[in-house]
């Protein structure tokens, strides 16, 4: 069986996990602080706030950023349901926005334009597929042109430098299918350190002080200054984290390297790989676009039965029986329209040329 995605785990997990146990210090210690100081600097900013997932990472974003009831936020429906779920923590109101195009399924600035209105309160864009969005810059000119937040959910595309630095908070996610894992992490970065820190507070019911920093003498008692929540993450998760870390260039190296495999092998079939020539990539999935006239279902069933699983990413927020009954009549042409040709193929790091090989045979055959 090949599998969609694998996380890659070894010795040096083991070993941090049992010096964690050895310490008898199990939560928000040294290893969380190393965790973030070592994303910070990977990620080119001078801090990091390490939370329990990329969920709790976006509800607190959009919280720090004082986003709230009767506020809209615009978001893409294609995406993970956190994305969307994370607006209505906050209270406020999600306004889907259509992709650019099935070739470049990324959030589009054009129909955003048409659907901000005096309610618009932020942007959370996402970076599907680990493809990073290139028109930032952008992004960044029409939220500031409508004094709007930019948050963007970096779920994909953890290990590239240039991610979270335009936006004014930044959420990725160390889920067991994600580029490194931590089983369930998350982690924010934030460009106002005074956003940053408001998030920090949130993460731990909004104490001033911690149990590390009162464990050291360092402070008797806290004060709690805001509503928070308990979005922590343990010294064992954070362990994990350091030793995922340190292989994740090379991981999402290996992911470009075997993605180009795939695109190289599907020049000569009527399989459509998006974002063709795009830049910069943490190659976090690998979408194809099936000619109009195939049979999905199909095609993912031919495949199950020569042990290759596949997936769909996404099934748009919108079409989820939660949202049409809350959010009726959403259309969003082209959503719909990639959302119905769309199959994800494995790739993970530890994929080889042949497992590739295999896999482009087998959905030729079904095309
Ligand atoms: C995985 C994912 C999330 C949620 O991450 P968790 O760490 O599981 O909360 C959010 N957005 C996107 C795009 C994701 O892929």
């Amino acid at each position: 069986m090949i599998s969609l995605a694998a996380p890659i785990l070894g010795e040096s997990e083991k070993q941090a996990l049992s010096a964690v146990i050895d310490s008898g210090w199990l939560t928000m210690g040294n290893q969380v602080k190393d965790f973030e100081t070592a994303f910070a600097e990977m990620h080119q900013v001078s801090e990091a706030v390490a939370v329990s997932s990329c969920t709790a990472g976006l509800h607190l974003s959009l919280a720090a950023l004082g986003v709230g009831d009767g506020d809209e936020v615009l978001v893409p429906s294609l995406t993970f349901v956190a994305t969307v779920n994370a607006i209505l923590y906050v209270g406020a109101t999600p306004v889907f926005v259509d992709i650019e195009s099935v070739e470049r399924p990324h959030i589009s600035l054009e129909d955003a334009k048409n659907k901000v209105t005096a309610k618009t309160k932020a942007v959370i864009v996402m970076h599907y597929a680990g493809y990073l969005i290139d028109n930032l810059i952008d992004w960044r000119t029409f939220v500031d042109a409508n004094k709007l937040f930019l948050v963007e959910d970096a779920a994909h595309a953890p290990g590239i430098e240039t991610v979270g630095q335009i936006a004014d908070a930044a959420a990725f996610s160390f889920f067991s299918n994600k580029n490194m894992t931590t089983a369930e992490g998350g982690m924010v970065i934030a460009r106002q350190p005074a956003i940053l820190e408001k998030i920090r507070a949130l993460r731990s019911h909004g104490m001033t002080t911690s149990t590390l920093d009162r464990d050291k003498g360092h402070a008797y008692s806290y004060d709690v200054t805001m509503l928070g929540y308990n979005y922590r993450i343990d010294e064992l998760r954070a362990a994990i984290g350091i030793c995922q870390l340190s292989q994740l260039k090379k991981w999402n190296n290996k992911r470009r390297q075997l993605t180009a495999i795939y695109r190289k092998l599907f020049t000569e079939s009527n399989i459509t790989i998006p974002f063709k020539d795009h830049k910069i990539t943490a190659a976090h999935l690998l979408p194809i676009l099936l000619p109009e006239n195939i049979d999905r279902t199909q095609v993912m069933k031919q495949l199950r039965t020569a042990g290759i699983q596949s997936s769909i990413h996404y099934p748009p927020v919108h079409h989820f029986s939660y949202y049409q009954k809350h959010f009726p009549g959403v259309k969003l042409s082209k959503t719909e329209n990639f959302y119905k040709h769309i199959i994800t193929l494995p790739l993970y790091p530890d994929l080889n040329q042949s497992n590739i090989e295999t896999i482009v045979k087998s959905v030729n055959s079904c095309v």
